[in-house]
């Protein structure tokens, strides 16, 4: 391990918790390899390893595998995720013990991490807006998104400025900041040859804009989630200070037992924000703070709009999904969407606003004369259980999700789900003789298979 950069060491001998010599013998260790489990696909799995304290489905591996050798990681059946990150969801079920038609946003999303758990703890009746600026970044996003399988959460592509098109409109925003990114020195040491005071002033100012950016669209009595994977004051207590001077806002706590070995930190306007320090708990450098918005400000009015339910598609997209309301109409010319019916007003709203990269469910376009059934239904907890559908073994699924032929005996013609231990993977075709493999090109396996014997 490189040393840690002196000035950081500097600066964190005000931060309340810093203990250097454990901190330093600390990052001399490996980070430890956590997965949250998907509530539905993946309740079963890892039922004997060690559970992480603050959130009820994350898991401590005692090593690290080759995920993408796992076909359930494929399936969304559970999400690698560093442990303190997953403290989000203590926070969550303490502020909002209701989570039923809430509307939220997840403002820097990319990869996901945060927006899974998000959608694992919503009511159907809420909405979960996933937004990533960078466009890479946002496919990804959109991919775990998928793999995860939430009809009511959706994906948007937009700076934090746009969202003040929609003032009022959100009960929680969570801001999972940029940041200089020293938290995870021990997952990734180039980090720390990024990592430089200039840069953490960078961030800061960012973090700032971002911050002021996004306020408008935050309901009054709204709540505010902060976070970095920073280690900065300037970037986490400071900016919990500058929070409170700029706006009309009140700090949130939360009870954290002592033995989670989380410390509690103030800033000097009196808020609270949970520090994690790899001497102390069993996962990376992470902050959280949560604030409750108290100011009035412009609120929206409820769009007036057609109702946009097709029936025609309707009536063709019926059998692929489960016994659920939703509204079919066509998005774009490509594809058709499915959404439940409460989250009609809202589309009218967002469309007018922001980028729109998921919306609902896609489900393909069932007018054309051979109707492809998208790649999202095959992940899609809404999908119509009783499709028909082929279990695969582990080494058929990573041929199946390396989009190779896969050797199983002939069916009648037609669509079928792939499977593996029950979770869909994706679709194929078979044409009487043989299979045809509907995997999307970018969603396949890149790495070399080990030899079949081993599967
Ligand atoms: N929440 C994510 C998760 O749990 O997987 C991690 C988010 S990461 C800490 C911060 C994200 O902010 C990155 O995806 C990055 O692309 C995005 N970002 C970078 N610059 C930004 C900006 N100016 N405004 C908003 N987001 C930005």
């Amino acid at each position: 391990m490189k040393e840690l950069p002196r000035e950081l060491l500097e600066d964190l001998q005000r931060v309340k918790g810093f203990d250097e010599g454990p901190f330093i013998e600390a990052h001399r260790h490996a980070a430890s390899t956590s997965v949250r489990l998907h509530p539905i696909k993946g309740a079963s799995l890892f039922r004997d390893e060690e559970r992480v304290p603050w959130c009820g489905t994350g898991r401590y591996l005692p090593h690290r595998p080759v995920f993408t050798l796992d076909p359930l990681f494929h399936a969304g059946a559970y999400y690698v995720q560093e442990a303190s990150s997953m403290f989000l969801e203590h926070l969550i079920r303490s502020l909002l013990p209701d989570r039923n038609n809430l509307r939220v946003l997840d403002l820097c999303a990319a990869p996901g991490g945060k927006s899974t758990l998000l959608a694992s703890l919503l009511d159907d009746s809420s909405l979960l807006i996933s937004n990533e600026v960078i466009r890479t970044r946002a496919s990804i996003l959109e991919e775990n998104v998928i793999r995860w399988g939430y009809t009511n959460n959706w994906v948007t592509g937009n700076d934090p400025r746009d969202f003040a098109e929609l003032p009022g409109y959100f009960d929680l925003i969570v801001v999972d900041a940029p940041c200089s990114g020293s938290g995870l020195f021990r997952k990734d040491e180039r980090a720390m040859d990024e990592w430089s005071e200039a840069n953490v002033a960078l961030c800061s100012q960012r973090q700032q804009r971002i911050l002021a950016d996004v306020w408008p669209a935050l309901k009054q009595d709204g709540i505010l989630i902060y976070a970095t994977c920073s280690y900065s004051p300037q970037e986490d207590e400071e900016m919990l200070d500058w929070l409170m001077k700029s706006f009309d806002i009140v700090p949130l706590e939360v009870t954290v037992p002592g033995s989670w070995g989380i410390v509690t930190a103030s800033s000097d306007h009196g808020s609270k924000g949970y520090r994690f320090f790899p001497d102390k708990v069993k996962g990376e450098g992470f902050f959280i703070a949560a604030f409750q918005k108290k100011e009035t400000g412009a609120t929206l009015r409820q769009p007036k709009f057609k109702a946009v339910n097709d029936k025609m598609t309707q009536q063709q997209a019926a059998h692929l999904l489960n016994d659920k309301q939703y509204l079919f109409f066509q998005a774009d010319k490509e594809t058709y969407n499915a959404i439940y019916p409460q989250h009609e007003a809202d589309w009218h709203l967002l469309k007018e606003a922001v980028y729109l990269r998921k919306l609902g469910l896609n489900i393909g376009n069932p007018s054309q004369k051979e109707w492809l059934p998208s790649h999202d239904t095959a992940l899609s907890l809404d999908r119509n259980k009783a499709l028909p559908a082929i279990e695969l073994n582990k080494d058929q699924a990573l041929h199946f999700m390396k989009k190779e032929e896969i050797s199983i005996p002939a069916l009648a013609k037609g669509w079928y789900l792939v499977t593996f231990e029950g979770a869909g993977l994706g679709w194929i075709k078979s044409i009487g003789t043989r299979f045809n493999n509907y995997l999307p090109k970018h969603w396949r396996i890149r790495m070399d298979l080990p030899p079949t014997d081993w599967a």
